[in-house]
């Protein structure tokens, strides 16, 4: 399954690049750069956590240490009920620890995309436009709006039609891939959490 998955995620990698490149105008992502790790809760199917894990035991013995260091910091710390959101346990020395294993939506950390809200088309973009990275030029700080002026006057067209979101990628993506079972979604730190 993991091998399937493997060809998945040329599928999905391929096509991301394309919105990367479509998107190019407004991205600022760079090595370092680590914002879209620090905030969130990282949900990650069950084919997903299992493709990040066979990499986590291959890593170096103090890399795993930090890492359920942070695992278990995590879980004191989280509350019973709610939204938790974290900076990713995976994120070692400003580095993602298993940058090639990241899950799907990690790939899709910086793009903007297209939702409806009320019926109405709108642009949404990616956290750190508020701290002057991705899509910045065209994000209003003050009142919490894209300038769709300046968004328009780039000619960018083609978007993620949906924002990236991990049910849309899966279902719309895997078709043609016979036999993947992504199975269950959850928050990344719910798969660690004892029952
Ligand atoms: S798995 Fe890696 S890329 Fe994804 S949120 Fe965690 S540190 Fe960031
Ligand atoms: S998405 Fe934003 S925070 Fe993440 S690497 Fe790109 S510019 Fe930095």
């Amino acid at each position: 399954m993991l091998k399937l998955y493997e060809k998945y995620l040329e599928v999905i990698d391929n096509y991301l690049q394309q919105c990367f490149l479509e998107q190019k105008p407004f991205i600022h992502c760079k090595a370092g750069c680590t914002d879209c790790c620090e905030t969130g809760e990282y949900p990650f199917s069950r084919l997903e956590m299992e493709y990040l894990m066979a990499g986590f035991v291959k890593l170096p013995a103090e890399t795993k240490q930090k890492i359920k260091k942070n695992i278990t910091e995590l879980l004191a710390n989280k509350p019973s009920d709610g939204k938790f959101l974290h900076r990713c346990p995976f994120l070692i020395d400003s580095k993602c620890a298993l940058y090639e294993r990241r899950g799907i939506i990690c790939r899709t950390f910086g793009l903007a995309a297209f939702d409806e809200i009320n019926g109405q088309k709108v642009v949404k973009l990616p956290q750190c436009c508020k701290i002057g990275l991705n899509y910045s030029e065209i994000y209003d700080r003050e009142n919490s709006l894209v300038d769709m002026e300046k968004f328009n006057s780039y000619g960018t067209k083609n978007f993620l039609p949906h924002p990236p979101d991990l049910n849309y990628m899966i279902n719309e993506l895997t078709k043609g891939i016979d036999g993947l079972e992504f199975g269950e979604i959850r928050p990344l730190l719910e798969w660690f959490k004892q029952n």
